[in-house]
């Protein structure tokens, strides 16, 4: 069932009792009967950044390739075309009826971001500059290449950019274009907390300076709370039927799609809150050593990178999460870790089996995912399995699907789930959350924390959303120094100076959302930032 109660559901499998206001009046489109149809439409401003909250598969491409004029919506009459002139007289007296009216009238240009920056290298062939001059219709690439640190790769190919690397020239050349609208799907995903705060600011000052509209869907939500000034959020079963509401104020759009409950649509999106307990920092554990590592330094090449790292203990059963720009060694300690790699000094001969999750999972075998995990693991269907594995990541649904199929949510589940599954004596996860919506991510945490506790598991986390480190790690280790340069690393700190010495580096600080405990982004030198770090408490203020 959809776990939404309406009370005629257009697909006539779902028992229903409560209609949303929505779902009475015409969906803005259907693909076909019984395909998937999109009810209500976000709207874009001059000026202003919009965002849309919700899951994948709830219609947000449908939408915005009707804002760009690529799909002719039909109203629900799927057998027949209503024209642009009928879907302007449905938008008569709302906010969008000038828009749409531009959008008939082909006066509607858009640039868009693509949500799997991974696979633009298919379709380009040239290097980072002759992608970004192609695309640079406003005169503005200097300073896009600039405070995006793109220099250093513009004569890179763009076969060979990693990729936070594609993440941030994909933003530079949608932005650096000149149309009426843009669209960002996800701009976080591979990029550290200062590229996600820089990418957030140059698309405020695209609405703001510029006077453009821009839609952009985030699951980070540190950062849309930063980015968005109003919030549309989406709901409905993905694949069966999308729902994207009337515009909110980001705050309450934030809370209420964490509550779960819609207020003014007055509607149950999901049974339970997503809650962000506004725990103390865990207290570090005080179990025994599972690994003690000696001082490591390892470069590469002619010494162009250098990484110190100070030896250190990770303890048996602990999450120990990993922070720091990215280019600065957290993935070269890992493959110290692993063995997969030699240091210069220090001996790494750990004597361990480790199950690695990298950063990017390139998965894509023709086999179906039951048939891969189960080659991994006898547990494989097994009701404890289940439980703590396919159902919190909800594998499902998606099991006799093909790997080479699965879209990048899908396949970052299956190899977070992969990499769990196998039985080793450290687990360690780099960006689990990339691609996952926010309930995907909550879920993917819980998961990954009920495991250790529960096998007595000892798990490594690379990531970059706060939120999720916060809910997941027991003690941090930070890496900092000068990306692509020279890394360091101290020893594994507990979470309150781990996430101080982290945030201090970076210079932001956070308070908690007074309704939900939710953590939030202070402004720059706001009173409660210069307060917060004058007491030195970037994260965990009272
Ligand atoms: P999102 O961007 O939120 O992930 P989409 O708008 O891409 O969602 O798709 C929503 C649903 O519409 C999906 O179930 C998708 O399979 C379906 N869909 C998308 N395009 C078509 C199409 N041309 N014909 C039929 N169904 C489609
Ligand atoms: P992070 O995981 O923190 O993003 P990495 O450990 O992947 O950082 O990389 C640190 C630096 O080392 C980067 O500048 C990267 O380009 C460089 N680097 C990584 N692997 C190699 C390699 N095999 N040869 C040369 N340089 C490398």
């Amino acid at each position: 069932s959809c776990g939404i109660c309406v009370e005629k559901c257009p697909f006539d499998a779902i028992e229903i009792i409560n209609l949303p206001q929505e779902l009475q009046d015409e969906p803005v489109h259907r693909y076909g009967e019984n395909a998937f149809s999109l009810y209500g439409l976000p709207a874009p401003q001059e000026g202003q950044v919009t965002g849309i909250l919700g899951p994948n598969g709830i219609g947000k491409t449908t939408a915005v390739r009707i804002l760009a004029g690529e799909l002719e919506p039909n109203l629900g009459r799927h057998d027949e075309e209503p024209g642009w002139d009928e879907v302007l007289e449905a938008y008569r007296g709302t906010e969008l009826q000038d828009y749409i009216a531009d959008v008939r009238d082909g006066d509607i240009t858009i640039a868009r971001k693509p949500q799997y920056v991974d696979q633009i290298p298919n379709s380009f062939d040239g290097n980072t500059r002759q992608l970004l001059e192609r695309t640079d219709e406003r005169g503005v690439l200097d300073d896009l290449v600039e405070r995006l640190s793109l220099g250093p790769v513009m004569e890179q190919s763009i076969d060979d950019l990693s990729g936070g690397e594609l993440q941030r020239v994909a933003i530079a050349a949608t932005l650096a274009r000149d149309t009426d609208f843009y669209f960002l799907d996800e701009v976080t995903p591979y990029l550290d907390i200062g590229q996600r705060v820089t990418a957030a600011r140059l698309i405020r000052e695209l609405a703001e300076e510029a006077d453009k509209s821009v839609l952009v869907v985030e699951h980070d939500l540190a950062i849309l709370d930063l980015l968005a000034d109003t919030l549309h959020v989406a709901y409905g079963e993905p694949g069966a039927y999308g729902v994207i509401t009337s515009p909110k104020s980001v705050r309450n759009g934030i809370n209420e799609y964490l509550s779960g409950y819609l207020e003014n649509e007055n509607m149950r999106i999901r049974p339970d809150p997503i809650e962000f307990e506004e725990h103390a920092p865990r207290s570090a554990t005080h179990a025994d050593a599972l690994v003690e590592y000696p001082d490591l330094t390892k470069s590469y090449g002619d010494g162009e990178f250098s990484l110190d790292i100070e030896g250190g203990t990770i303890r048996e059963n602990e999450v120990l999460g990993i922070v720091g720009p990215n280019g600065i060694g957290k993935s070269t300690f890992a493959k110290l870790l692993t063995g997969n790699l030699e240091s210069d000094a220090g001996d790494t001969d750990l004597d361990l089996d480790i199950s690695y999750k990298p950063q990017y999972v390139t998965i894509d075998q023709h086999m179906r995912v039951d048939a891969f995990l189960s080659s991994i693991t006898d547990q494989f269907g097994s009701s404890y399995w289940n439980t703590e594995i396919a159902q919190p990541l909800q594998l499902e649904r998606i099991m006799e699907q093909n790997l080479s199929d699965l879209s990048g949510g899908e396949r970052q589940r299956v190899a977070i789930a992969a990499c769990l599954s196998d039985s080793a004596d450290l687990y360690l996860l780099d960006e689990p959350s990339a691609h996952l919506d926010v309930e995907q991510r909550v879920q993917a945490t819980k998961a990954i924390r009920r495991y250790a506790e529960q096998q007595d598991a000892t798990v490594l986390v690379i990531d970059h959303d706060i939120y999720m480190m916060d809910l997941l790690a027991d003690r941090l280790m930070v890496f900092d120094g000068e990306p692509a340069v020279h890394g360091r690393a101290g020893q594994p700190q507990p979470m309150r100076d781990g996430m101080n010495e982290f945030l201090a580096n970076l210079e932001v600080t956070f308070r908690r959302d007074e309704r939900t405990s939710r953590p939030r982004i202070n402004k720059p030198e706001s009173q409660l930032d210069r307060q917060q770090k004058s007491d030195g408490e970037y994260y965990y203020a009272p």
